[in-house]
């Protein structure tokens, strides 16, 4: 099943072909949700509510109409994760690039993901695809990183990789924009607008091996970024193990598992397009 959020908050499920892809409006399924008074719950709750709901959710489909998805706007399709966890050098290619260009790595001691651990995102950068990037330091280096994201449906306190993937609700396509420069990650990679997420989600009985999928970034119909997540040097279930070894990670909580080499700057009126099979394609303009 493929889930999208929409226009005023609405709830989709996204059906129909890659080229013509519909929208049937299922947003009368959060009503089954629990009414919420302070303080709110420290996870998503459609994310944790989805293993119960998706045979209403598929039904509410069955019976609503199409509506073409291009003439919609698409918001994140998780709406309230409580964290953002994202890797860090977790390409080969993107490690050397990395340690091959001043302004990549600013001086700093760029390490792998073994000796680097992962890193935060604010909550707060997150925005969806039909939403603009809205550069904040133009006088700075910008950057693109296509990132495959796994997004949590269950608790996962100190699991082990081979109970991993069966902690995760779905996969989507995430944009990481970054700000080079020497300040800490979570920093520069915070900013308003620096966290795409989208173009829906995609549950993961759709997505059995999230380690073969191919992936690309086009910049203005460029390609700058190639690759498949064979390459990962830590593949998603290694990742949900360290993260979950340090923190429990709930429903709704998002993993960035890294960016292969190509990255690059981009300028206000540039369009990215970004692709990973078996999830989709997402159009977001920097402004
Ligand atoms: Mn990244």
């Amino acid at each position: 099943m493929r889930l999208c959020r929409f226009e005023d908050n609405r709830l989709g499920v996204v059906r129909g072909t890659s080229e013509a892809p519909v929208v049937h409006d299922v947003t009368r399924i959060l009503e089954a949700l629990p009414s919420f008074r302070y303080p709110l719950p420290d996870h998503d709750p459609l994310i944790a509510a989805l293993p119960v709901l998706r045979p209403r959710i598929e039904a509410l489909a069955d019976a609503a109409p199409a509506i073409p998805l291009k003439d919609l706007r698409l918001l994140p399709p998780v709406a309230s994760p409580r964290k953002i966890v994202a890797a860090p050098v977790n390409y080969r290619l993107h490690h050397e690039e990395a340690l091959a260009d001043e302004t990549l790595h600013h001086g700093t001691n760029i390490l792998p993901i073994d000796k680097a651990g992962l890193f935060l995102k604010a909550t707060s950068s997150l925005i969806g695809p039909s939403d603009p990037v809205v550069i904040r330091f133009p006088e700075a280096r910008n950057d693109h990183e296509i990132e495959l994201v796994a997004v949590i449906g269950t608790r996962a306190d100190r699991v082990s990789q081979d109970q991993a993937l069966s902690h995760v609700a779905g996969y989507a396509i995430g944009l990481d924009m970054t700000v080079r420069g020497t300040q800490e990650r979570s920093m520069r990679k915070s900013c308003d607008s620096y966290t795409v997420l989208g173009p829906w989600l995609v549950t993961a009985d759709e997505i059995p091996d999230p380690s073969a999928l191919e992936m690309q970034l086009m910049v203005n119909g460029e390609t700058r970024q190639r690759t498949s997540t064979a390459n990962l040097l830590r593949q998603v279930a290694a990742l949900i193990e360290k993260a979950s070894a340090f923190y429990t990670l709930v429903p709704g909580d998002l993993l960035f598992t890294g960016t292969p080499e190509g990255v690059a700057p981009v300028v206000a009126g540039d369009v990215m397009t970004a692709r990973i099979a078996g999830i989709g394609e997402m159009k977001v303009a920097v402004r």
